[in-house]
């Protein structure tokens, strides 16, 4: 009965939620600067109630709103920022609103807005005394470049947490099952000595060969790697002009691995690679500690909740306009990317949604591989409490995050999805609070899985959020 009524809560706030949503789609930041976001999120929970906390984990644009008391506390995540060189308008051409300009390519626009919207509404039912408890809204900046959860768990804000409930934008709807890879990011930088390049390369010593002979060591690394392992490297500083021996020399690693200490070991051997070539150029090397995560732990359990409200609600309620959207911006996907990610899809989910342009239907698992080959700091908070995700469709079958097309159904269609996200949010935390038993066998669950491991912050001690570079992941 009480469920009902916490669904129609969000209903109620249907409009607001999706202006909210348009308005932060308008007004897209990069990670750490997303103070238009975090304040119209963080307003929002103010006038509900919500006592708030600000500048979590030194980082201005990270808060949490909390409301209630007592046990269980609930933590929902929320993400705001958006990518740099994503400005698209709503339409289904490759056309910015203004280029060079951010834009919400990841949904992160619709996410944090589904968070407050669940947040609200589980806030009334605890008045209304439907349940006891806390619950808590955590506005976490700079998903994108993996430093926002990170710095917020070194920092405990999610300590005292029972569960962490979070979803994510998509091209279909169920909980996440998958785990993801633990990385670390690191920049070397080498410093060698400068000389005219055809006149006194004798007297030069080149920091740019160093970047090369380490890139060159760690290409050897690879064969011994475990599987699963992915390397890749960037030269954010090569030097200046030819004629002159580079006297500094940047490379940009992300080290990444199925679990931590892989990635620890790994970080290790190209730490030594890096010292390696610095002693063969006769170059000095600093190392820059960017950020860094662990891997995924997903709860089934919570999953499972996730995936009872979504049989509740049953399909999300797409009309004929966002359908023909979805169809034209469907037809822009060129088909090896379809094909990659349709790959990617149990084969039940690859069935039902292989030719459709928009996915409706909830599916109890969305992942055929038991990794996503990529990182993000969820998977902090998970080593910390029992915690999961889900997926909703708010851009066409195919589509990637990071693209144009998912900027531009973000700001359509994907609109939609909004409230059916809150929904699913609001139910499950709604059933943890009033089933200690599902609460209790979650944090079983969560307790058998990490074992003797406890969560330990990636970053060194004296690391910073790194306020400037518009480091993207
Ligand atoms: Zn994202």
């Amino acid at each position: 009965m009480s469920k009902s009524r916490i669904f129609a809560a969000v209903e109620s706030e249907r409009d607001s939620l999706v202006g909210l949503a348009r308005d932060i789609w308008e007004h897209p930041e990069i990670a750490l600067e997303e103070e238009y976001a975090a304040n119209r999120l963080r307003e929002e929970l103010e006038d509900a109630g919500f006592t708030i906390e600000r500048g979590v984990g030194g980082m201005p644009t990270a808060f949490t709103g909390t409301y209630g008391s007592g046990e269980p506390t609930i933590g929902i995540l929320g993400e705001y920022d958006a990518l740099p060189d994503l400005s698209q308008t709503v339409s289904t051409n490759r056309e910015a609103v203004e280029v060079g300009d951010p834009g919400h390519g990841c949904g992160h626009n619709l996410f944090g807005v589904a968070g407050i919207g669940a947040a609200m509404a589980l806030a009334e039912a605890i008045d209304r005394g439907d349940v006891d408890g806390t619950v808590r809204f955590y506005g976490t900046p700079a998903e994108e470049t993996i430093i926002g959860k990170v710095f917020m768990a070194r920092a405990g804000a999610f300590d005292d947490l029972d569960a962490a409930l979070t979803w994510h934008p998509a091209d279909v709807t169920g909980p996440q099952r998958t785990s993801s890879l633990a990385v670390d990011s690191i920049k070397y930088t080498f410093k060698g000595t400068p000389a005219h390049a055809a006149m006194a390369p004798g007297a030069g010593r080149s920091a740019l060969d160093a970047v090369q002979l380490m890139n060159t060591g760690v290409e050897y690394l690879r064969e011994h790697a475990p599987d699963r392992a992915r390397i890749h490297y960037t030269i954010t500083d090569g030097g200046g002009a030819p004629n002159v021996v580079p006297a500094e020399a940047t490379v940009w690693y992300f080290i990444r691995s199925p679990s931590r200490p892989q990635v620890e070991n790994l970080t290790n051997r190209v730490n030594n690679i890096a010292e390696g070539a610095g002693l063969m150029t006769e170059t000095g090397v600093e190392r820059n500690y960017v950020t860094g995560a662990w891997e995924l732990l997903t709860n089934d359990t919570i999953g499972d909740v996730m995936w009872e409200n979504m049989q509740d609600l049953g399909s999300i309620p797409f009309d004929e306009e966002d359908r023909a959207f979805a169809a034209e911006l469907h037809e822009t996907i060129d088909t090896e990317t379809l094909l990659t990610r349709l790959a990617d899809l149990p084969e039940d989910v690859r069935e039902a949604v292989e030719g459709e342009s928009l996915a409706t239907d909830p599916f109890p698992r969305t992942d055929a591989a038991p990794f996503m080959m990529g990182s993000t700091d969820v998977s902090d908070v998970s080593w910390i409490a029992p915690t999961a995700q889900f997926r909703v469709s708010t851009w066409p079958v195919g589509a990637r995050a990071h693209t144009w097309q998912a900027t531009a159904a973000s700001g359509g269609f994907g609109l939609r999805a909004v409230s059916y996200a809150a929904k699913v949010l609001a139910g499950t935390a709604y059933d943890l609070m009033v089933s200690p038993d599902r609460l209790e066998a979650a944090t079983e669950e969560f307790e058998l899985a990490t074992g003797k491991r406890s969560y330990e912050t990636p970053l060194p001690s004296d690391a910073e959020p790194p306020f400037r570079g518009g480091i993207q992941y």
